[in-house]
Formats: C-alpha cells, sequence, structure tokens
C-alpha cells in the first residue's frame, strides 16, 4: 500500500516537473508557502475565535506588537 502510494506520488511530481518550468515551479511553491504561513499567523494572532485566542494569549502578550484588550 505504502509502495503503491510512494509510487503515485512520484509519478505526479515528475509528470508536474515537467510540466513547469523551474522558475513557475517556484512561483507555485512559494505563493502556496506564504498563503499557508499567512494563514496560520492570523489564525494564532488575529483570530477571534476563542479557543484559538485563549490558547495564545500569553505568546500574543510576550510578543507586545498584537493587542487584545
Ligand atoms: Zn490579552
Amino acid at each position: 500500500m505504502v509502495t503503491s502510494t510512494t509510487v503515485l506520488l512520484k509519478s505526479a511530481r515528475l509528470r508536474l516537473d515537467s510540466l513547469l518550468s523551474e522558475e513557475l515551479s517556484f512561483y507555485l511553491k512559494s505563493t502556496a508557502f506564504m498563503t499557508v504561513v499567512g494563514a496560520l499567523l492570523y489564525l494564532s494572532l488575529a483570530a477571534d475565535y476563542p479557543a484559538v485566542h485563549d490558547a495564545m494569549h500569553d505568546f500574543r502578550h510576550v510578543l507586545a506588537i498584537v493587542p487584545c484588550h
């Protein structure tokens, strides 16, 4: 099972690499990375969802740049 999944992933990656230039691939990966990082920063530092806010509250105050109250 793991072997067939690994083969499929390698095959998909080879096809994607052959379709995209190295520069375009870099931009797509960078965009995906920055989107995920931005979403995680927003979720952890700016979201008002109580469970996340309470968990990150002390960290927000340590940063002293993210007011929460
Ligand atoms: Zn606070």
